[in-house]
């Protein structure tokens, strides 16, 4: 674990190019997710010096921790995630494979129902999509980062809010809090640019209200999904011919669904799915019912016999949310924010962690055009907009989806951008902005049964 003390760093406050077309400056990553690790990938390209910031105390193992509650839930990485998580992570997939990620050809072993039908199976060529735990997915990413020479990994530091020059014109740096501290009080920790991966739960709209800048419009839509999941160990016996089975809800009535993801260990993440408020029980006999009700009776049958490895665990936030940071009035020079903490997307259709990615993608866009201007000025606006040409399209097919659900709830704003062919059932959704005071993602009462 590359842990370094904060002293260890200087301010600096230039932003010159120097050769091999890096900036002689200092980035930050706020967020040891998918987005701020290959954030951080990014960044280490174009910086001499590179900073990852997570709350978290990081180990090498894979584990699950507060900061991503929902990575015990079926995380299904697309192929378009993993062709750029392979490139930025050359041997990722490998490295995975070599470590249990079960290996799945997704025109022959994936068995999809939907719409009261099995899918003919959609045929990626000779690509294999990967299944593992999301813990695993992640660790073996964070290995390669803090190996990475450029880049010095922060675990345990919870970033508290930003520091800008005078006038709020330009950031600084963060505060930051020392979490294996009991009181810890908040220190200063200078750069030139910092950018916000901290997920779902990411304050940066009520950072920049606190120095005076408009927070960005925030669209919500909702279907009111809900996630149980139990870890099973795969039968020794089981002879499937499928490795991942995924029942997916269909609007708009069929709210059930369900999904059997392979796992490293021979273990089977089972995942219940519920639309519109439908939510999957918690407890052991609620749970089986519920299984059992699904519209297919495949999945019921394949966990009867399996072994429980864990008790089922619940979670319900999950809808769709936009933060418009690609149209605020005002821009902090050098603040950028991506990731879940922008566009976050209904999980049923598996898109966040390839979104995650894609807004790295959006992220190299807009440095390289700012190392042939010379400058890092203009590099935050300029991104927000990148980002929103690059992953706005995957957030406009989802929401298009959730609009065949009777119940999904729409933002009045959203009338503004997309030309939906909206209808009485428009109603405006009071947003659960500020998340709590003591802890933003522990405590939030979606997290169920845990
Ligand atoms: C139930 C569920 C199932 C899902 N299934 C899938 C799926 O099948 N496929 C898929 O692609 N996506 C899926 N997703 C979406 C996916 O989990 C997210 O889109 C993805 O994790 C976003 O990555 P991120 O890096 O932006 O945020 P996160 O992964 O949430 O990471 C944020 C990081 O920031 C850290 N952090 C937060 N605040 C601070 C702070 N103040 N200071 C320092 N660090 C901080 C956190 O500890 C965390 O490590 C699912 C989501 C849910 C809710």
């Amino acid at each position: 674990m590359n842990q370094s003390e904060h002293t260890s760093f200087s301010s600096n406050s230039k932003s010159e190019l120097v050769p091999g077309r890096h900036f002689d400056a200092h980035a930050l990553v706020i967020g040891g997710g998918i987005a701020g690790l290959t954030a951080a990938r990014i960044l280490a390209d174009y910086f001499t010096q590179v900073t990852l910031i997570e709350r978290d105390a990081l180990n090498n193992e894979p584990e699950l921790r507060q900061g991503v509650p929902q990575a015990r839930h079926a995380h299904t990485l697309l192929p378009r995630g993993q062709v750029l998580l392979e490139k930025h992570f050359p041997g990722l997939v490998s490295d995975l494979l070599s470590h249990g990620a079960v290996s799945i050809n997704p025109g022959s072993e994936i068995a999809f129902f939907k719409d009261g039908r099995w899918q003919v199976p959609q045929s990626t060529g000779e690509m294999v999509s990967i299944a593992c735990s999301r813990p695993m997915l992640e660790s073996a990413i964070f290995q390669r980062i803090a190996a990475h020479p450029a880049i010095q990994v922060m675990a345990g530091y919870q970033v508290a809010g930003l520091a800008t020059d005078k006038q709020h014109q330009r950031v600084t740096g963060v505060r930051l809090i020392d979490r294996q501290k009991p009181n810890s009080q908040a220190f200063l920790h200078n750069a030139d640019v910092v950018v916000d991966a901290s997920g779902r739960n990411s304050q940066a709209p009520q950072w920049l209200s606190s120095l005076g800048i408009p927070p960005p419009e925030e669209w919500i839509i909702n279907s009111f999904v809900g996630y149980t999941t139990r870890m099973y160990q795969r039968p020794d016996r089981a002879d499937e011919a499928w490795k991942t089975l995924y029942v997916r809800p269909s609007p708009p009535h069929g709210t059930r669904g369900g999904i059997i993801l392979p796992m490293e260990g021979n273990r089977w993440n089972v995942t219940l799915i519920g639309v519109a408020r439908d939510y999957p029980p918690t407890d052991e006999g609620g749970f089986l019912e519920f299984a059992r009700s699904l519209p297919t009776s495949l999945l019921y049958e394949a966990i009867l016999p399996a072994k429980p490895l864990s008790k089922p665990a619940g979670f319900r936030r999950t809808e769709n949310r936009v933060r418009r940071f690609d149209r605020l009035p005002l821009y902090l020079e050098g603040f950028l924010v991506m990731g879940d903490a922008v566009y976050t997307l209904n999980p049923i259709y598996a898109q966040g962690m390839t979104a995650a990615t894609l807004s790295s993608q959006a992220l190299a866009a807009s440095l390289s055009e700012q190392t042939y201007r010379m400058t890092l000025d203009g590099l935050a606006s300029a991104f927000q907009r990148n980002l929103s040409s690059v992953v706005g399209g995957l957030w406009h097919s989802t929401v298009t989806k959730e609009w065949s659900w009777p119940v999904t709830e729409l933002d009045d704003n959203i009338e503004a951008l997309y030309p939906f062919d909206e209808d009485e059932r428009i109603s405006s959704q009071s947003a659960a902005r500020n998340a709590s005071a003591s802890d933003p993602i522990q405590d939030h009462p979606a997290i169920v049964g845990i």
